[in-house]
């Protein structure tokens, strides 16, 4: 084995030293890289990252490497074996940093032993490049601290074998050449594009954020065949807490709400997507800290159901994203054009709801015609100021007709009378309205949070101007939801008698829900955004929850430059 400084000597830097405020590059990016350069600039340049099952198992099989243990020496003559887990180790002259699972050996000769879950592969160098390539950054690190360090070891934790792997100068050339291809991407500013009906992609933890097949397709290669990865996640679901003074605490993995000491729910953590507090609820502060760790939203209303704000982590690390849309929004045409789609997709998807739902025959035509024409006409818009006309114009017939989705009186299910004239609110003054508005402000919610959640700011929006507290990239997206989520969501609750006149109070002439009221309209609001629909343009199945998210960052791959166009949800 050559010595320490040797291997010092023979190491090419792969950049000058780094100044101050350049971050290190992780040995666990090199390895993405390696993969796939698009990865490894959404994870390290756009701070994504998304859990799947492989790492969840991953995180499972480093439990115990995780932990600290043992110590690198640092004399020169230590003869006793060294057995260190856990150990991280930086360079600001090679500008790497790793974390090695464990490094064993004797005196100055050292191993790092990196743990991977799964099996041995057979493949002919014993292991794929990535591992091997993270392994090498590693060793490339021990010797930079002055150990001498010629091979690692890859544990499969499923096959329960070690392969050992050389660094020998092929793997150094790969590893060095990995580093600087990294560096130079994220430089660079543009990220890589997406690969093509890889094998590599349904594996990929950050599949449903980068949309491989979605991009492709959106970008005309129609030859692209969508496989439904970008849904495979499973879906956790949010939690919903208004009754009077009640209080959530974190009781060891869940969560527990109580009334009166009395325990009225126990979710399981990792089963909750967010939470939301309507009115006087008290949360402990350990529970928010525990929240905000695992990136759970906590949304804040008041009682009547007014959205207040949220509590989120520390917002999401995607800067690019942020200044493309500050970028758009400072755009007309950018501006114009997502509005005018936004528009027509609304109206769209409005006709479609009053020719699905209408309750005595078919939508009349000239209604459906005159629609369809408003839609085509949104097209045309010259500004923002003509589609608000347009807009207006089709939100005027549609609620028109309203009052005929609503199944009346003589109707089997429906034991109640709901009228509806026309749409008021600030206050709604009939109970149909001050469901419409409960629902809106919903969907404005579920909206915000998708949105942040993405990366987003919330408030600066294109098609509704920005101003003081209004999250106007959320009302944008919402348009073509409001009758498809929220439109729909209250003649389910009407026609189905899930809401009744004992639901509401009249003060003045202001109607609300009650707090039961609200609680059945928020079950059959949630049961909404589960149903699965078939997705118009890519053909698998998807939740309304899941859809929302999917829009959200294919308006990031527009306005990243990664597309030609946003591409809105109607549907038929
Ligand atoms: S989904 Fe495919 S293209 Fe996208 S980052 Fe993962 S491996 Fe790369």
């Amino acid at each position: 084995m050559a010595d320490a400084a040797s291997h010092q000597q023979e190491l090419p830097l792969p950049f000058p030293e780094l100044s101050g405020d350049q971050p290190l590059l992780p040995a666990r990016m090199v390895n993405e890289f390696v993969y796939c350069p698009r990865l490894a600039y959404l994870e390290w340049v756009q701070g994504e990252w998304d859990d799947s099952a492989d790492t969840v198992h991953g995180r499972h099989v480093h439990r115990r490497t995780d932990r600290p243990g043992g110590a690198l020496p640092d004399g020169e003559d230590e003869p006793e074996r060294i057995h260190a887990r856990s150990i991280t180790l930086s360079s600001n002259r090679l500008g790497l940093i790793a974390r090695m699972d464990l490094v064993e050996g004797q005196g100055r000769v050292v191993v790092p032993v990196d743990y991977k879950r799964g099996k041995r592969p057979h493949v002919a160098k014993g292991a794929y490049d990535p591992e091997r390539v993270q392994l090498c950054v590693q060793g490339l690190l021990l010797r930079e601290h002055g150990y001498t360090c010629d091979e690692g070891v890859l544990y499969f934790a499923g096959s329960r074998e070690r392969v050992r792997v050389e660094f020998d100068q092929e793997l150094e050339t790969l590893t060095r050449s990995a580093i600087n291809g990294l560096r130079m991407v994220a430089a660079a500013g543009r990220i890589p594009e997406p690969l093509e009906d890889s094998p590599k992609c349904p594996r990929c933890s950050l599949v449903g954020i980068c949309l491989p097949d979605e991009v492709n397709f959106l970008r005309g290669r129609e030859a692209t065949q969508l496989r439904p990865i970008a849904v495979s996640r499973d879906e956790a679901v949010p939690v919903y807490v208004q009754a009077n003074k009640a209080s959530v605490r974190k009781k060891g993995d869940n969560l527990e709400v109580t009334v009166d000491d009395q325990v009225k729910a126990r979710p399981r953590i990792r089963e909750v997507s967010q939470v939301v507090l309507m009115g006087n609820i008290y949360m402990t502060t350990p529970t928010l800290h525990e929240l905000l760790r695992r990136g759970i939203t906590v949304s804040w209303h008041s009682f009547g159901g007014w959205f207040l704000g949220h509590s989120q982590g520390t917002g999401h690390g995607n800067v690019e994203l942020r200044v493309a849309q500050y970028r758009g929004h400072d755009e007309e045409q950018v501006c114009l054009r997502l509005a005018r789609g936004l528009v027509r997709a609304k109206i769209l998807n409005s006709r479609t709801l009053l020719r699905r739902n209408w309750r005595d025959g078919s939508a009349p035509r000239d209604l459906l015609s005159e629609l369809k024409q408003l839609a085509d006409q949104s097209r045309h818009a010259s500004g923002l100021q003509s589609l608000l006309g347009v807009e207006g114009a089709a939100a005027s017939a549609y609620f028109r007709n309203f009052d005929s989705l609503i199944r009346k009186g003589s109707d089997d299910k429906a034991s109640l009378q709901f009228e509806f004239s026309g749409r008021n609110r600030r206050p709604p003054t009939d109970p149909v309205n001050a469901l419409l508005s409960y629902t809106y402000s919903l969907l404005v919610r579920t909206w915000t949070v998708t949105l942040s959640s993405v990366g987003f700011d919330p408030y600066l929006g294109f098609y509704h101007q920005p101003r003081y507290g209004r999250p106007a990239l959320s009302l944008d997206l919402m348009e073509p939801f409001r009758p498809l989520i929220a439109d729909s969501t209250v003649l389910t609750a009407i026609n189905n008698g899930e809401v009744r006149p004992s639901d509401f109070r009249t003060v003045g002439n202001a109607v609300s829900l009650s707090p039961d009221g609200r609680k059945r309209l928020i079950g059959v609001y949630e049961r909404r955004l589960a149903q699965e629909i078939t997705h118009p343009l890519f053909g698998y199945r998807l939740s309304y929850r899941r859809l929302l998210e999917l829009q959200a960052r294919l308006l990031a791959r527009f306005l990243l430059g990664e597309m030609p166009d946003y591409p809105n949800f109607t549907t038929r």
